[in-house]
């Protein structure tokens, strides 16, 4: 599933094929995404300049004027650019066409992703409203976690993935982050001092920035790239090692549901 990561590295890879370009056209195959492409978004969108493309979450946001084209890649989806687009292929939904003659296609073989028109102000609208903060935005710092968090009894792991608190936190990087922090994912949330907030805040945009810089080497791979996304292959700390002596001290990694979700964790290095 794409996270906060691959979504910012698809942004990045995109951004100079599509922003300051006109919409020519835009063909939509199949309307059947999470949410239904509206049938009124091809006579909205042509003819604007996209003059941005900004992320919130792991939502791409097409500046138009004074209006957002959100796109959300759900749990298979992806954006491909192409000079000159191939032949379709099955799962591919959408096409943008732009003036310069690129096209960008939307490609999601389990359809749980969306394309909205977004109306301003962008920051109203219901997937946009409740979201928490930026894990990179200034105001997301270890106060403002730590006064979020004090009445909190959930795990500290759950209240990294809640959204409304933080945002672009997944399972993946919220499993990796506690172990560099050095903090034992069920210990409640409102028990993590101010300092320790500052340790795993530190842990996160380190985790992420290191996935982000990843996916750099695969910036390519939006452009004129034909097949499946390929999502990217970290080496992780704890992740998916259930078993296999921690990289740190060598004790075992263990496992265990939180939530719903695979938490490892390194029982010696995290408390
Ligand atoms: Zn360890």
């Amino acid at each position: 599933m794409p996270e906060l990561p691959e979504v910012e590295t698809t942004r990045r890879g995109i951004a100079p094929h599509v922003v300051g370009q006109q919409v020519a056209a835009m063909h939509v195959y199949d309307r059947r995404l999470r949410w239904p492409v509206p049938r009124s978004l091809q006579k909205k969108i042509v003819g604007r300049t996209v003059d941005a493309l900004d992320r919130r979450s792991k939502y791409l946001l097409f500046r138009l004027g004074e209006d957002t084209l959100l796109v959300h890649f759900g749990m298979t989806g992806s954006l491909r650019v192409y000079s000159r687009a191939p032949p379709r292929e099955a799962h591919d939904h959408a096409d943008i066409v732009l003036a310069s003659g690129t096209t960008l296609r939307y490609h999601d073989p389990r359809r749980f992703g969306a394309i909205l028109w977004v109306p301003s102000p962008a920051a109203a609208h219901p997937l946009l409203a409740a979201l928490g903060r930026e894990p990179f935005d200034a105001s997301c710092d270890a106060r403002y976690l730590w006064a979020a968090t004090r009445r909190r009894s959930a795990a500290i792991k759950l209240a990294l993935m809640d959204s409304h608190l933080i945002v672009g936190i997944g399972n993946i990087y919220a499993n990796e982050s506690l172990f560099r922090a050095g903090i034992r994912p069920t210990i409640p949330a409102g028990r993590i001092s101010q300092r320790r907030f500052e340790r795993l805040l530190a842990a996160v945009r380190a985790t992420l920035t290191d996935a982000i810089a990843k996916g750099g080497s695969t910036l390519r791979d939006y452009v004129d790239a034909r097949g499946e996304p390929g999502y990217f292959q970290v080496d992780y700390f704890v992740y998916g090692r259930e078993g296999l002596p921690c990289r740190v001290c060598r004790t075992a990694i263990k496992s265990i549901r939180l939530g719903g979700r695979a938490t490892c964790y390194c029982p010696r290095c995290q408390r």
